[in-house]
């Protein structure tokens, strides 16, 4: 199960500060790769138990001056069809605009949760000040300080309280999903798999909320598409939208194993494309790369291996990924793409026994030290991988606080090279014995 929790309002409102509080602690502890600043505005938390995941609607870039409240009121729209509860952020600096009533009478309608969050009330007197926003008709408000917390606690517990608790997953099929930009070939590509023309197109809004697992058997393989491509296509949202591609991926990646990526080929590997295969990284899924319409592409001797090395580095340091290059109309290598993603799989479920790590990795240690740091060595005793759904690895050591990112990367590929886990994020932590 997910919640997808989507914060909209005004620019300057506070919704990135609010963001920000809202994660930051959660995400200091999940996120290994550091010095990955690429976006802050998809983030994990949790709260009385129950987790979530946060958007920051202002976070994506959306279009020029002229057509920016319009914008607004899209992404507005976008998180209502696409979240599960909605954050609605105002200021009372400056009391309700007229952005704001539009925005309010968007929401009124919804049937999911909607929590008013009057911002910038740093102190008590700006309590009183909030009382205006009951003229939004959104009922109660909750006043908070992103900038100093208050107020925030009482916030999560009323969000908390309609969060839905984690169900474990019996199905122990792998469960892929297939995502990717606006017209990138998703649907012809499961359309190709499946052997049949499925992806009904429907305008009715929240249908993907139940299109989450289909069983196939093809190729030999019994797996489960996570399927929300194709559906809702002719939705009045402007596709191009960034926003939209995110949103549209998010709950797919959050409930699959692996993430199939499809990148156009004519199109190449672009933000929207690297926003998504983040978000499949971010969550710790497994990832396939596939570029699409290789049929489209006038191919010369390096052609396909040229564009392998641009999409290679524009994905660092999470490298060791598969990336096949396939015709969702020709149906080149689609068998491929379905094997790769069941390897994968397969990868990320991998336990190394402790015995076997210790007598490989020890070794390694030993014959490559980590830099000795103020005249201090660090030394590596003991290592084992945790019982947890995806690969993550702690090694104990004297002193952890010296080891640096480039040798936990060091480390990293190290268990790549000796235990295969391509197309999976590997977490790893150095603690004191
Ligand atoms: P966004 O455009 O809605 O994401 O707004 P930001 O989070 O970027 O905040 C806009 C400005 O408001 C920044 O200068 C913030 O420091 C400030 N701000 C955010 N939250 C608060 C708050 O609770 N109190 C005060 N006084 N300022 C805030
Ligand atoms: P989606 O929006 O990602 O589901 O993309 P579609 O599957 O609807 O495909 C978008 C367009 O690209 C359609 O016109 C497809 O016929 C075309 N297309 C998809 N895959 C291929 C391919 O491998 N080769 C070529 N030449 N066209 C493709």
């Amino acid at each position: 199960m997910s919640n997808i929790v989507a914060i909209v309002g005004r620019p300057n409102v506070g919704k990135s500060t609010l963001f920000n509080r809202l994660v930051q602690r959660r995400d200091a502890i999940v996120d290994s790769v550091s010095g990955v600043t690429r976006d802050r505005h998809y983030g994990k938390s949790d709260w009385n138990g129950k987790q979530f995941s946060l958007i920051d609607t202002g976070g994506w870039a959306i279009g020029s001056d002229d057509v920016f409240e319009e914008e607004i009121r899209k992404q507005v729209e976008i998180a209502i069809d696409e979240a599960d509860s909605i954050i609605f952020v105002v200021n009372v600096e400056e009391g309700i605009t007229p952005m704001d009533t539009e925005v309010a009478n968007l929401l009124r309608k919804v049937k999911k949760p909607i929590f008013l969050a009057v911002n910038k009330v740093d102190n008590a007197m700006r309590d009183a000040d909030a009382v205006e926003f009951y003229n939004l008709g959104l009922g109660e408000y909750y006043t908070i300080s992103s900038i100093n917390g208050s107020g925030t606690g009482e916030l999560l517990d009323a969000l908390a309280e309609k969060l839905e608790a984690d169900i474990p997953v019996e199905n122990e099929l792998p469960r892929f999903a297939v995502v990717g930009r606006p017209n990138a070939g998703k649907s012809s590509f499961i359309n190709a798999l499946i052997g049949e023309d499925r992806n009904i197109v429907t305008d009715i809004a929240g249908t993907t909320r139940d299109s989450i697992d289909t069983k196939y058997n093809r190729f030999g393989f019994d797996f489960n598409l996570v399927d929300t491509a194709g559906i809702r296509k002719k939705s009045k949202v402007k596709e191009d939208l960034e926003f939209y591609t995110v949103m549209r991926a998010v709950r797919a990646i959050e409930y699959c194993d692996v993430a199939i990526v499809v990148i156009d080929a004519t199109r190449g590997f672009e933000g929207q494309d690297e926003n998504i295969f983040w978000l499949a990284e971010k969550n710790k899924k497994g990832v396939v790369v596939l570029i699409n319409k290789w049929d489209l592409i006038e191919k010369e001797t390096n052609t396909m291996r040229d564009f392998e090395a641009k999409i290679r580095k524009e994905i660092a340091p999470f490298t060791d990924v598969p990336i096949l290059f396939i015709s969702a109309l020709t149906k080149q290598r689609i068998f491929k793409a379905i094997e790769t993603a069941v390897e994968v799989f397969e990868n990320r479920k991998k336990r190394i026994p402790t015995s076997k790590l210790n007598e490989a990795m020890l070794d390694f240690f030993k014959n490559n030290e980590p830099p000795a740091y103020k005249g201090k060595y660090v030394k590596i005793k003991f290592c084992t991988q945790l019982p947890t759904p995806t690969p993550q690895f702690v090694f104990f050591c004297n002193l952890p606080q010296y080891i640096k990112e480039s040798y936990k990367r060091f480390t990293e590929n190290k268990l790549r090279e000796l235990f295969d886990f391509t197309g999976v994020p590997i977490v790893i932590y150095f603690r004191k014995k």
